[in-house]
This record gives structure tokens, C-alpha cells and sequence, in this order.
């Protein structure tokens, strides 16, 4: 089974605009509903049976069971007779509201470091989704809701062929609203096999990454060349009073502006993987926990780049598209490798650029003696012969390529 999620931007009417604040506001109102049920129960199990205490205290009777997923779908329906309201929304919208919250709790119960379930502001609820659509809800520039109608899109690019639409997602961003659109298809196709050329990839430290091939490519300063527009805009926030008109304004305009620079990032991302992807068969990377590694000393640099949703998200999906082998390979020693007689050099400071070994007396560009490790390593992994470049001696990246955004942009 294949999905995609397609976005396009909605341009609803008046009325469905209303609409969608309407849903976002009720879905929000049960979200919260619903969590603090289960706060509330989870509360008065801390405290003892016979004991009255300020933080907590046993006001849910004790045969109550917790409120799951299906207690509190079925309260729902309930509820619905009782407040109409409830009604103006998709039924199953708000289920599914109900399903987001159940996993944020069970989310936390697995793995507590993503902290314990919030209450939503309206900040913080953007969205709603449909997980089931009728027949024919698809037709050129406009889509058809499922309780709301059809609405017009900007279709910015074609269905794709032989997908089924599954689910509608409409979300809210600071430049509008934007139907999110999950295709589905049965078909299976197999995962790419290995072919023949090679490529490792190194993410780097002064370098947005490093390729075997000899390129190194720049990392994109997009948020930090925009950081002087953003300073003076949250300047000028400071002067006026918070919550009024001109305060909200301002507010919105700064989001717009982090939205345009997200977006101007993903693209290049999704221009660099095409660009990488067009050159070799089977693409390397390191097996790094690039969150734990953004926390560390290359964090202004990795946030502002994306590079951990670049290696772990972008590059695999588009190399799975152009039917390109992927594969993560060990990180150990990576960079104390060296890439021509395989010895261990010895641990670099990071402002050691060159790498130089002591044992064939080779010198070249970190970044690329890493990414010639980490391509080695995964022609070991998938079977092939190692293919030892011939490497010039001496001369100080002698041969390695720069790239910039905009020589990706215009190639
Ligand atoms: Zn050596």
C-alpha cells in the first residue's frame, strides 16, 4: 500500500470560512472536554480512599473505570442529545478528536519525555480531519466535504492517478486554510534493490552536507539571513499593547513570515534530495539521532537547516519515488576513519577541517573523507567491491566542489 498527502490552499467563502472557525472552536471545546475527564479521574486516584488532601481528592466514585477512547465516544453521543450544538460538526470529526487525545495520552504512557497531554488553546488546535469522504468528492479545482459541501481549491498540482482520496485534513496557517489530502493506492511495489554507482552522504558541520561525489553543499541561512527582518517586526511588537488590533496584526505577519521561510526551506530540501537522487543508484547515510545531536554544539546550524527531516524523511521518500536504494549505515567513527588506507586517525576538534593522515600522508576535506567512509561502509553493507578513489595528495580539498542555493535553484 502507497500514500501520499497532497496540499493544496483552500479559498472558501464567507460562509465556509465561518464554518471552519466553527469546527475548529467546537472540536477545541471537546478536545479539552474530554482531557479534563480524564485529568480529573487520574487526580482523584492519587489521593487515598479515607483522606481529604488540597492537590487531590476522591471525588470520582471508585468503580469508575478510566475514560477511554470508547467510554468517551459513547458520552459523546450521548451529549449530543443534550447540547445541539454539538451537531453542527461531522460526526466523525469529532471522533476523531477524541481518537488525536487518546493517542497523546497513550503517546505519553509510552514515552514521557514528550510530556504529559495539554490543554488546546486556539493556537495550539489548527485542525480537524475527515476520515471518511463520499463518492466523487473529488472534481477540478474543488473538493467536496463531507458535511460542509464543496469548496474550491487552488490546485497547484494534479490528483495523482489510480490513488484513492482516504482522508481530508483542513488545517489552519497564518496565510489561510489548506486541505491536506491522504491518496491512497493497493498496489504494492517493491522497495528499490541496490545498483550500481555509490553515493555517501555526510551531514556537515560547516557544510549543510558532503557527498562522496565531491560536493559540498552549503548550508541554506535561510532563518539566520531573515533573523534582521524578524528582530526589527518582534521590535515592534514590544510597543504595542498586547491583544489589540494592531498587536494581533503584527502577530500574524510575523507567522506569515516563519511560514514562507518553512516553506522556502522544504523546497530546497526536496530540490537538493531530486538533485542527489539524479546522480547515483543507492544513496548512504548515517544512522545519527539527529534530535539529540541539534541539542549539542551544531544546534543554531542543524535547527535552522532541517537536516534531520531531511535525512530521515525527505531523502528516503523521494529516493523511494525515483526508485533509488537507501540505506543508514554505523556513524561510529565516521570522521577518525581515514578513507584511503581505512586506519584510525584519531579523534578531530570541530575546527579541524582537513582531514590529514599520518600513516599515507593523505590531506582532504573532512566533510568528504567521512561521506567516502560512510559510502564505503554501504558498498560493504549491500555486497559490492569498496572502491578506493584515486585521491590527490597534498593539495587541500583540492577538487571538491561548492554549491550554494541558488546553484541548485537555477541547475
Ligand atoms: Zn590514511
Amino acid at each position: 500500500m502507497i500514500t501520499f498527502t497532497y496540499r493544496y490552499k483552500i479559498k472558501p467563502t464567507k460562509q465556509q470560512l465561518k464554518q471552519f472557525e466553527q469546527y475548529l472552536d467546537i472540536c477545541r471545546s471537546v478536545y479539552n472536554y474530554a482531557h479534563a475527564e480524564r485529568k480529573a479521574w487520574l487526580e482523584s486516584r492519587k489521593s487515598k480512599v479515607d483522606r481529604c488532601s488540597i492537590v487531590s481528592e476522591y471525588i470520582i466514585r471508585h468503580d469508575k473505570p478510566f475514560p477511554s477512547y470508547n467510554a468517551q465516544a459513547k458520552a459523546l453521543t450521548e451529549a449530543k442529545k443534550r447540547l445541539p450544538y454539538l451537531k453542527l460538526v461531522n460526526a466523525q470529526c469529532l471522533q476523531q478528536v477524541l481518537k488525536r487525545l487518546d493517542k497523546a495520552w497513550t503517546d505519553f504512557f509510552k514515552i514521557p519525555e514528550r510530556g504529559f497531554p495539554r490543554f488546546r488553546t486556539k493556537n495550539r488546535f489548527r485542525s480537524f480531519v475527515f476520515p471518511q469522504l463520499g463518492k466523487n468528492c473529488l472534481d477540478k479545482g474543488k473538493v467536496k466535504l463531507p458535511s460542509i459541501g464543496w469548496i474550491k481549491i487552488r490546485q497547484s498540482r494534479a490528483y495523482p492517478v489510480g490513488f484513492q482520496p482516504k482522508q481530508f485534513q483542513v488545517v489552519k496557517r497564518a496565510s489561510g486554510y489548506y486541505l491536506m489530502i491522504n491518496f491512497q493506492s493497493s498496489e504494492v511495489v517493491p522497495d528499490p534493490i541496490p545498483g550500481e554507482k555509490s553515493l555517501g552522504i555526510d551531514a556537515g558541520i560547516s557544510n549543510f552536507l558532503a557527498t562522496s561525489n565531491q560536493e559540498l553543499i552549503k548550508s541554506p541561512k535561510f532563518l539566520r539571513s531573515k533573523l534582521k527582518k524578524l528582530r526589527k517586526l518582534q521590535r515592534q511588537l514590544k510597543n504595542k499593547t498586547k491583544g489589540s488590533n494592531n498587536w494581533l496584526k503584527l502577530q500574524n505577519k510575523i507567522a506569515k513570515f516563519h511560514e514562507k521561510v518553512s516553506n522556502a526551506r522544504r523546497d530546497w530540501l526536496f530540490k537538493l534530495a531530486h538533485h542527489l537522487c539524479d546522480k547515483t543508484d543507492n544513496i548512504f547515510v548515517e544512522n545519527i539521532n539527529y534530535k539529540s545531536w541539534s541539542r549539542g554544539i551544531c544546534r543554531k546550524q542543524s535547527l535552522d537547516s532541517g537536516i534531520g527531516s531531511f535525512m530521515n524523511e525527505i531523502l528516503p521518500m523521494v529516493c523511494w519515488k525515483r526508485n533509488k536504494f537507501y540505506l543508514k549505515v554505523d556513524k561510529d567513527y565516521s570522521s577518525q576513519e581515514c578513507p584511503n588506507c581505512r586506519l584510525f586517525t584519531g579523534k578531530k576538534t570541530l575546527n579541524q577541517r582537513i582531514h590529514s593522515c599520518q600513516f599515507c600522508n593523505i590531506e582532504i576535506e573532512r566533510d568528504y573523507a567521512s561521506s567516502l567512509i560512510i559510502q564505503q561502509r554501504g558498498q560493504t553493507a549491500v555486497g559490492q567491491p569498496v572502491g578506493y578513489k584515486e585521491m590527490a595528495c597534498g593539495g587541500r580539498g583540492a577538487g571538491v566542489l561548492q554549491f550554494t542555493l541558488f546553484d541548485l535553484v537555477t541547475a
